[in-house]
């Protein structure tokens, strides 16, 4: 395993590396949730990157930038324990600082339009340009042949792959899975926010999708009775603060009155002052 910072010792370790590149970017604090990106990275190329970086520009005046976990001695225990020395693959971990990334006179930006008005966009104002910049930047950066994301961000999922198609990334996106606990609660670096009474009530998003996904099955396609389900569940769980409810279109993210093919069900809630966001794909 090889941990870098500046962009020259990336780019001096990049140069050496022989055969594919997958990237998988994180934010830290790393969970079973980035760790299945990695091993899907590990199985499908002969090296791994692995970006960590607390991206400041996603974060909004009001979110939790600063008290974001962090903890690389774990995160790189964590990584190291999948790439053992006699591994025949090469992990390379990317811990950038703030100042690499953006340093004194930066001003350039990367923009995805309709996709990034709804939903997350809509309720986290400049989150996505944030995201965007920052990605392309790690693509540049990393010249990757592939690159994972986890359907746990069903939004920034459907944002990247548009990028990487507009802008003409020659890679390819890798949606994973969404990991959860034993009690269907999808793993997040903000979980760690809740307290015992939260973390207990936090279910509520699985339980809601779940109805809502079960009514699907059973053959309901009125977009606004499966949103109307999962409101109802969610106001049951008086700890929880429901912000949006949605059954979308899985790729064009637009409000479905009809459900036809792939389409996608996802909200936030509240538990206290954590904000989590969940999602079911249909069909
Ligand atoms: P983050 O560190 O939160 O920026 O997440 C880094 C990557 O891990 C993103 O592509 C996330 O979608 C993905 N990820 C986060 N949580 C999960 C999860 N529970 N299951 C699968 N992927 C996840």
């Amino acid at each position: 395993m090889d941990v870098v910072s500046s962009l020259s010792d990336l780019k001096t370790v990049r140069l050496s590396l022989d055969g594919t590149v997958g990237l998988v970017p994180t934010m830290g604090y790393l969970h079973e949730g980035h760790l299945s990106l990695v091993s899907r990275a590990k199985a499908e190329n002969k090296n791994v990157i692995v970006s960590i970086f607390v991206n400041p520009t996603q974060f909004g005046a009001n979110e939790d930038l600063s008290k974001y976990p962090r903890d690389l001695e774990r995160d790189l225990n964590l990584l190291s324990s999948l790439f053992p020395p006699s591994s025949e693959q090469k992990l390379v971990v990317w811990t950038p600082s703030d100042e690499i990334m953006y340093p004194h006179g930066y001003q350039t930006w990367v923009e995805v339009e309709a996709l990034t008005k709804v939903l997350e966009g809509s309720m986290r104002p400049g989150h996505f340009r944030g995201v965007t910049t920052i990605v392309a930047k790690l693509f540049n950066a990393t010249q990757p042949d592939k690159a994972y994301f986890g359907q746990k961000d069903a939004q920034q999922v459907a944002v990247i792959r548009r990028m990487a198609v507009d802008l003409n990334f020659p890679l390819e996106v890798i949606v994973c899975p969404t990991q959860r606990e034993a009690d269907g609660l999808a793993l997040s670096s903000r979980n760690k926010y809740l307290n015992e009474a939260e973390r207990k009530a936090a279910t509520v998003l699985f339980r809601s999708l779940s109805a809502a996904k079960e009514l699907y099955e059973k053959g309901e396609r009125d977009g606004e009775n499966l949103r109307r389900k999962m409101k109802e569940v969610l106001e049951g769980e008086p700890l929880a603060q429901m912000q949006y409810v949605s059954c979308t279109d899985y790729d064009t993210l637009e409000e479905l009155d009809v459900v036809k093919g792939k389409a996608l069900l996802s909200m936030a809630v509240f538990l206290g002052k954590t904000r989590l966001i969940d999602n079911f794909i249909l069909g």
